[in-house]
């Protein structure tokens, strides 16, 4: 014998007795709960595409910093300025280390880049920060 489907509410699954057949909440408690949960859910969706565009931001970083450094050299230096009209964002990176002088190096993957004076940035790299990667 088929039974129809019982209407079920949409936060707590229990039977919902009587009402109008379009109902999907047991009570206001409920649909209310509901709602939290599904904005909560939109929100981290919202912050899921916030990371897509800082991996992006890094990895336009990283394109920036081969074209400045395509062999991979140390010491190389290179204009701010012109590093950030290409698009480079220098508050986005993936570590940052304090060397025994003071002077903070940042990280894109394994190339780093550490301030001058003038304006200036000195490029270099350090292929073990990419051994780090497949520790994980
Ligand atoms: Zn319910």
């Amino acid at each position: 014998m088929d039974l129809p489907e019982e209407a079920t509410c949409h936060f707590c699954h229990k039977v919902l007795y009587g009402g109008r057949s379009d109902r999907k909440f047991c009570n206001d408690t409920c649909r209310n709960a509901y709602n939290r949960n599904r904005r909560k859910a939109e929100a981290a969706y919202v912050s899921e595409s916030q990371q897509e565009l800082i991996i992006r931001v890094l990895k336009r970083n990283y394109r920036i910093l081969e074209k400045f450094n395509p062999l991979h050299q140390y010491s190389v230096i290179a204009d701010r300025t012109e590093m950030h009209g290409l698009g480079f964002f220098f508050n986005y990176f993936t570590g940052c280390e304090q060397l025994a002088d003071g002077t903070l190096r940042y990280f894109c993957f394994e190339h780093y880049w550490e301030e001058r004076e003038y304006g200036l940035v000195e490029l270099g790299v350090d292929e073990s920060k990419l051994e780090v990667v497949y520790d994980l």
